[in-house]
């Protein structure tokens, strides 16, 4: 078996939040099985010296009635797509001509996979999903697996766009790709995988009820034979506490009194609980819920610090309610370095998610010894349980209510009076078992 794994961020060349990851440390374990091969656009911002980066081959495709010269270039580990429409751009996302340019990511994911003569394709999001059409209609033999990183992105635009990237008005319809009359290229991978997965099996359920479908439950529920939940995992080797070289000072099990050592960066009174938050600054990730708790948070004997960047009125909200208090700090930004130091002196991470597929954040957490405060949604629902003999030990609240999650925050710092007892909690989510290993096996099965 040969497998091409598909996908529009990759970690470490480019990130924005989990599906860069999960196609870092997934294809790696994957590797260990059978052949990989992984395909992500050459972004403008990759640094080409320092990843080894150099020409491979290049070919022309067509998109209606033009034509476009692809090059790809390759390092020992990926293969990188290059056209300026599609690469020369400072963001990854958010431009008008989205449409265009990861249509032409998809036509040279199907042009590759002749090449490479692969008998699987691994296409992650609406960012790779039309090349599930396209290798359809080229009569590739390839088996296709399509994973849904996220439901609440689909990749829809005017039905114009239809007529510029040369597909056939006939997949205009409910069954393929029409949705409330606009294009919908989510819907590709859908109809025209051989298998669905989304990443966590709370998720798959979900995304099939009208509450969490996001205007696909219907289409989803019909495909629903061929839908699998396969939880995502972490590279234990990269969030590892002992070998992190973003972080000060290491620690393990053993050591684990040097997680104060790290505190001390953020917190002046080590003595307090210190509570984060990382992510994207959207609805998804709570981020309402914690506005409007800032001011009971203030109230707390506890510190706090929020590191995210995303939607502005959100960033501008925070900036100047966190500094009306003292003990809440808002760090605006991506900073991966700065996430690692944050995970490693924290005793409790925020995950007040309103929905999440899967999320990364608790398991990183777990891994450093950080306790989970986390909603009962998703992929949370299957990580993160109020149990002390489950893994990961948290706190979690059901109802999406300011109230229900100020009384877990609560619970958790009464929790951490008990200094032994919390240790011993975190030192137990230490161990809790997030690696990919068991999510590579499944897509294995998936796959033959
Ligand atoms: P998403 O919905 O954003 O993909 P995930 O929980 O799946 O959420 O993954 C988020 C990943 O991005 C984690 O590795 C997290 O640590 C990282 N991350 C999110 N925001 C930031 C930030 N502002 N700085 C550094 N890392 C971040």
């Amino acid at each position: 078996m040969n497998l091409l794994f598909a996908s529009s961020e990759m970690y470490p060349y480019s990130k924005s939040g989990g599906l860069a990851d999960v196609a870092c440390s997934l294809p790696r374990e994957l590797k260990k099985y059978i052949d990989v091969y992984k395909i992500t656009p050459l972004y403008s911002f990759i640094d080409v010296k320092k990843y080894k980066i150099s020409l491979y081959k290049s070919f022309y495709i067509l998109l209606g009635q033009k034509r476009y010269k692809i090059t790809l270039f390759k390092n020992k580990d990926t293969i990188f797509v290059y056209h300026k429409i599609l690469c020369d751009r400072k963001k990854m996302y958010g431009y008008k001509n989205d449409y265009l340019r990861f249509a032409l990511f998809c036509m040279a994911i199907a042009e590759t996979a002749k090449i490479l003569k692969v008998n699987t394709l691994h296409l992650n999001d609406w960012h790779t999903a039309l090349c599930a059409l396209w290798l359809k209609e080229q009569k590739n033999p390839a088996k296709i697996i399509f994973t849904i990183h996220n439901l609440a992105y689909q990749g829809i635009f005017d039905k114009q766009v239809l007529s510029k990237i040369g597909i056939s008005p006939k997949y205009f319809n409910l069954e393929n790709l029409e949705f409330y009359d606009k294009v919908n290229f989510l819907k590709a991978g859908i109809a025209f995988s051989d298998i669905l997965t989304t990443v966590s099996p709370t998720y798959a359920k979900e995304i099939r009820t009208k509450e969490y479908g996001c205007g696909l439950d219907g289409f989803l529920k019909k495909h629903s034979y061929k839908l699998y939940g396969v939880l995502n995992g972490i590279d234990i080797s990269f969030f590892n506490p002992l070998r992190d070289n973003f972080i000060k000072y290491n620690f393990d099990r053993n050591s684990f009194a040097k997680k104060t050592d790290n505190k001390k960066e953020f917190v002046a009174n080590t003595k307090k609980p210190f509570f984060i938050f990382i992510g994207r600054l959207v609805e998804q990730k709570g981020i309402s819920l914690i506005i409007k708790n800032l001011s009971e948070f203030s109230k707390l004997e506890a510190e706090f610090v929020f590191l995210g960047e995303g939607d502005k009125q959100n960033e501008k909200l925070l900036y100047e309610s966190c500094k009306k208090y003292n003990n809440i700090n808002y760090i605006k930004g991506y900073d991966e370095k700065l996430s690692h130091r944050l995970y490693a002196g924290a005793d409790f991470l925020l995950m007040p998610s309103l929905f999440e597929p899967c999320g990364l954040n608790q398991m990183i957490a777990s891994r450093y010894g950080t306790v989970c405060i986390a909603h009962q949604t998703g992929g949370l629902k299957d990580t993160v349980f109020e149990n002390e003999k489950r893994c990961s030990m948290g706190f979690v609240f059901c109802k999406y209510e300011k109230k229900e999650f100020l009384e877990a925050v609560k619970r958790a710092i009464k929790l951490y009076e008990d200094k032994k007892y919390f240790e011993k909690i975190c030192k137990f989510n230490m161990e809790c078992d997030f690696s990919f290993e068991k999510s590579a096996k499944e897509y294995l099965k998936l796959y033959e």
